[in-house]
C-alpha cells in the first residue's frame, strides 16, 4: 500500500468516526444484536484461519517461546495481518467487527494471536495521535509486506512505572539545532520490543508535569541507541515476544514526535497555565484498546469452555458421562453465562468507543476487567473439568489458563480497572 492510500483510508475512517451512524429507515429496528452479513463473513473468515492455521501451530510455538513468523506471514498473505485488515475491522461503524475478529483469532490461540495483534497497539498510537503524514509514513512500516513481514511495538511501561504511568523516567529532549529528539531510558515488558521495525515510545518532555508532560515518539527502523534488553520468559502468551528496550541517546528526527511539535507546545502551555490537558499519551492508547483486549480474553475463555463441554460429554466415570453430574453441568452453564455476559460488556464498550460516546462510567474498563477475570476463571474451571488430563500439556486447557492470566495484568491490572470504575461512578479520587 502506498502512503497516499493509507492517509486517504485513515482520513476516511476518521471522518466516519466523527460523523455518527445513519438514522434507521422507518420500520427498521433501532437496536439489534443480530450481526450483519459483513460481520458474519469476517467472523467466519478469521475463525477459519484460527481453526486451520493457528490452532494446529499453537502447541509448537508455545513450547518454542518464539515469534511465529511463518504464521504471521500466512496471516499477511491472506490479508489478515496489515493495515487494510485493521482498517476494515475498524471501519464497521457499529464497532463490533474489531472485537469479533479478535475473539475468533484468540479462540485459535492467544500466544499466536498476540504475535499477530501486538503490532496494533503501536498502530493505534500512531493512528490516534499522529498526523496524516505520520500515519502514511509509519503504519505500513509497522507491518512490512507479506513477503517481508515486520512487527511494531508500543513501549510505555518501565521497571518502576507499570500501573503508575506518571512515574515514567524515559526522557525526550529536543535538540533544536539538529531538529532531533534525544531519547534516554529503559522500557520494560514491551510486546515485540527490540524485534519491532517501528517502536512507539512514550517519554517525558517535562518531568515536572508528570503524565501530562508525556509525548509519544516513533523510533524508526534501525535507529541507533535503541536496543533490545533482556527477553522475558513468561508464564503464558509464550509465542508472543516480550522484552526490555534500552534507549541510549537515541536520536530521532523532529518529525517523529507524534502529532508534531506545535501541538505539543500548545498542550504543554495549556497545562503549565493550569488548564486541563487533553489526556495523556499512553492513556489515550489504552482507553481505545480496552474492549479489543477484552475480546481477546473472551476468545480464550470460549475456547476453554467449548473444549471442556465436549470433554464432559465424552468422559465417563461411574458409568455415565461426567456432564450428567450437576456440579459439572452447572459449572459449564456458569461458564457460558459469564462468557456471554462479558461479551455484552465488550460489545457495548466497543460500540460506545466507535460511535464517539464518552465512557461516563468507565465502560471500557468494565469490559476489560470482566472479560479478563472471566477468562482466568473459565480456564481454571476447564482444567478442573478435565481432571488430571486438564493439568497436563497433552491437553490445551492448561495453556489457555496460562495465557488467560495476563488479561488481569496488562493494559491495566484488575485493581487499576476497579480504581478507574470506582472513580468514574463516585466522582471521588479513590486511592
Ligand atoms: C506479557 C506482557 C506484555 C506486556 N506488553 C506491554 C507492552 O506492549 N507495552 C507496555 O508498555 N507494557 C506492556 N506490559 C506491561 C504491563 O502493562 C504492566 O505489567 C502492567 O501495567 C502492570 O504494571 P506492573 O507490572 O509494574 O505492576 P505494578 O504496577 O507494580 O502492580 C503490582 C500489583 O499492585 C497493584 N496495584 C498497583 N497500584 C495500585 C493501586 N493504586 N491500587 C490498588 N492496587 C494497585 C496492581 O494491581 C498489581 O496487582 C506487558 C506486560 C506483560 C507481562
Amino acid at each position: 500500500m502506498d502512503k497516499t492510500s493509507v492517509v486517504t483510508e485513515a482520513e476516511e475512517l476518521l471522518a466516519e468516526a466523527t460523523g455518527g451512524g445513519e438514522e434507521p429507515a422507518a420500520g427498521e429496528p433501532r437496536f439489534t444484536l443480530e450481526l450483519n452479513q459483513d460481520q458474519k463473513d469476517i467472523r467466519d473468515w478469521v475463525h477459519g484461519f484460527a481453526e486451520g492455521v493457528v490452532r494446529p501451530a499453537a502447541e509448537e510455538w508455545d513450547e518454542r517461546e518464539e515469534t511465529p513468523w511463518p504464521v504471521i506471514q500466512e496471516a499477511a498473505k491472506i490479508g489478515l495481518y496489515g493495515f487494510e485488515a485493521l482498517a476494515q475491522f475498524w471501519g464497521d461503524e457499529t464497532g463490533l467487527t474489531l472485537p469479533i475478529a479478535n475473539e475468533e483469532l484468540f479462540w485459535g490461540d492467544a500466544g499466536i494471536g498476540m504475535a499477530i495483534m501486538g503490532t496494533s497497539l503501536a498502530v493505534a498510537a500512531i493512528f490516534g495521535q499522529g498526523t496524516p503524514e505520520q500515519m502514511g509514513e509509519w503504519i505500513p512500516q509497522c507491518f512490512g509486506t507479506p513477503d517481508d513481514v515486520k512487527v511494531g511495538a508500543f513501549c510505555a511501561s518501565e521497571p518502576d512505572a507499570g500501573s503508575d504511568v506518571s512515574a515514567i523516567r524515559t526522557t525526550a529532549k529536543y535538540d533544536e539545532a539538529a531538529d532531533e529528539w534525544v531519547i534516554n531510558g529503559q522500557k520494560a515488558w514491551a510486546t515485540n520490543g527490540g524485534i519491532a521495525n517501528v517502536h512507539v515510545v512514550i517519554a517525558s518532555v517535562d518531568r515536572e508535569l508528570g503524565s501530562r508532560g508525556h509525548a509519544a515518539f516513533v523510533v524508526p527502523p534501525g535507529a541507533k541507541g535503541c536496543e533490545q534488553g533482556a527477553k522475558v520468559k513468561k508464564h503464558g502468551l509464550r509465542a508472543s515476544h516480550t522484552a526490555d528496550v534500552h534507549l541510549d541517546d537515541c536520536r530521532v528526527p523532529g518529525a517523529c514526535l507524534l502529532g508534531g511539535k506545535e501541538k505539543l507546545d500548545e498542550r504543554l502551555a495549556r497545562v503549565r497555565e493550569g488548564k486541563k490537558g487533553k489526556g495523556q499519551a499512553a492513556m489515550q492508547t489504552f482507553e481505545a484498546s480496552r474492549p479489543t483486549v477484552g475480546a481477546q480474553a473472551l476468545g480464550i475463555a470460549r475456547a476453554a469452555y467449548e473444549y471442556a463441554l465436549e470433554y464432559a460429554k465424552e468422559r465417563r466415570q461411574f458409568g455415565r458421562a461426567i456432564v450428567e453430574n450437576q456440579s459439572i453441568a452447572f459449572t459449564l452453564a456458569d461458564m457460558k453465562l459469564e462468557i456471554d455476559a462479558a461479551r455484552l460488556l465488550v460489545w457495548r464498550a466497543a460500540w460506545m468507543g466507535r460511535s464517539g460516546q464518552k465512557f461516563e462510567n468507565a465502560e471500557g474498563s468494565m469490559s476489560k476487567l470482566k472479560a479478563g477475570e472471566v477468562a482466568v476463571w473459565s480456564t481454571e474451571r476447564a482444567i478442573q473439568i478435565l481432571g488430571g488430563n486438564g493439568y497436563t500439556r497433552e491437553f490445551p486447557v492448561e495453556r489457555m489458563h496460562r495465557d488467560a492470566k495476563i488479561y488481569t495484568i496488562f493494559e491495566g491490572t484488575s485493581e487499576i480497572q476497579r480504581l478507574v470504575i470506582s472513580r468514574a461512578i463516585s466522582g471521588v479520587h479513590v486511592k
